[in-house]
């Protein structure tokens, strides 16, 4: 192709020492993020290789299987990086294979085969690295895809260098063949760090950005939807299908507080939380819209369905009791529920409508559902207090 390789080698490395200090200096903004240290050691790893292959072009077999073994650290170092970026755990079984690269290079004593050998090694290693980034696709990001391509590419280049290096061994006479392959390789190897590194950046801020709007969504405390995204639930459900809601407020919740301690009741929370997830199952959302206060958002249900679960939900607040040291914390929570099909009205009317049937939950004795005036359901069922039928959970007291 008439590529000059000197040029190409000098310019994998440059990319690969200036995207390494790019990592750096999103490292240096975010030390938790510790991935960033395989992935800057990779990038070092493999520019140090391909400048012993720049600089000792003709080595001996022996020590010629230093900078291949260096070029599979790079690789283990990458796919060390691709797992803990997924916060998946490190195989470090991986970090023998440079040395059993070395010892095996030693004992075969045959360039052509060495160099299949450490290319087989690559191709697996660079598979390995793409699929880390393809596992994690259900999140349909632009860069991981990204990244899979060039890890593919990458691999398919090794492959082929793997196979000259099997079949067609007699003609590889120096431990690095100077030949076309090798130019298409290093061009290859460039569009790899060149668009690998950019993808990583970028998957790791799309991953990022992702991971504050989900918490500007979520209660810190129960980890539910909070008041804001409730809202936005709900005006984005209203005018599609029919919608059931039901708010939910826990009974004499200020007197756990008093009794036992605001970490108690915290605990308390949790808890209830867990056991409105429960009862709502895949049939709608759960969120927290107050300190006490719970709304069940319910997808595509009828009146009598909302009421139904609005009673599940009801009874499994019930079922739970906080346990802390001797004493048996029994929990109940009173339900406003209301409906609307999907001509019907706007947010506030339908809380509203809630609202009000709370109200008439509490003002009757609480621990009881109460459906909207516009609906002619209503749960008599009230039990006993304390329930029957418990849960026990510990607290640390
Ligand atoms: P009711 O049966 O009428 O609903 O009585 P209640 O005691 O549950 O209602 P009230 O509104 O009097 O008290 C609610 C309490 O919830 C008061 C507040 O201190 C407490 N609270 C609000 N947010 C939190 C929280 O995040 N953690 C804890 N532990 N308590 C909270
Ligand atoms: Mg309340
Ligand atoms: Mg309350």
């Amino acid at each position: 192709m008439g590529l000059d390789v000197s040029t190409l080698f000098v310019a994998n490395i440059l990319v690969l020492v200036i995207s390494s200090l790019a990592y750096v200096s999103v490292f240096a903004r975010n030390q938790i993020d510790r991935y960033w240290l395989y992935w800057i050691g990779a990038n070092l790893v493999l520019a140090a290789a391909l400048l012993a292959y720049l600089v000792w072009p003709d080595l001996p077999v022996h020590l010629a299987v230093v900078p291949d073994a260096l070029l599979v650290l790079g690789f283990v170092l990458r796919h060390a990086a691709a797992r803990s970026f997924a916060d998946r755990s490190i195989r470090l079984e991986l970090f023998a294979l440079p040395l059993l690269l070395v010892v095996a290079a030693n004992l075969i004593n045959n360039p052509a085969a060495t160099f299949g050998l450490t290319n087989v090694v690559l191709t697996g290693l660079a598979v390995a690295v793409g699929w880390q980034f393809w596992r994690d696709y259900a999140d349909r990001l632009f860069s991981r895809a990204g990244l899979v391509i060039v890890y593919t590419l990458m691999a398919a280049s090794f492959a082929a260098r793997a196979g000259q290096g099997l079949f067609v061994g007699d003609q590889i006479q120096s431990y690095i063949p100077y030949d076309v392959l090798l130019e298409i390789h290093l061009l290859v190897a460039l569009i790899h760090v060149i668009a690998g590194s950019l993808f990583v950046l970028s998957l790791a801020s799309e991953i990022s950005a992702n991971a504050l709007r989900e918490a500007a969504r979520r209660d810190p405390l129960t980890g539910l939807l909070n008041r804001r995204a409730f809202d936005a639930l709900l005006a984005d459900k209203l005018g599609r299908d029919d919608v059931g809601l039901a708010v939910v407020d826990i009974d004499f919740f200020k007197s756990i507080n008093d009794n036992y301690g605001h970490a108690v009741g915290d605990t308390v929370l949790k808890v209830v939380s867990q056991a409105l997830l429960q009862a709502v199952g895949t049939r709608g959302e759960v969120a927290r819209i107050g300190g006490e206060e719970f709304a069940l958002v319910l997808n595509a249900v009828d009146a009598a369905c909302t009421g139904t679960v609005a009673e599940a939900a009801r009874q499994a607040v019930q079922d739970c009791v906080v346990r802390y040291g001797n004493h048996r914390i029994a929990v109940t929570a009173s339900l406003g529920v209301s409906h609307v099909d999907y001509a019907g009205q706007t947010a506030d009317a339908l809380l509203d409508c809630a609202d009000q049937a709370l109200y008439r939950a509490k003002a009757s004795g609480r621990n009881v559902c109460r459906a909207g005036q516009n609906r002619s359901w209503n749960s008599e069922h009230r039990s006993g207090f304390p329930p029957q039928n418990t849960k026990y959970l510990t607290v640390a007291s």
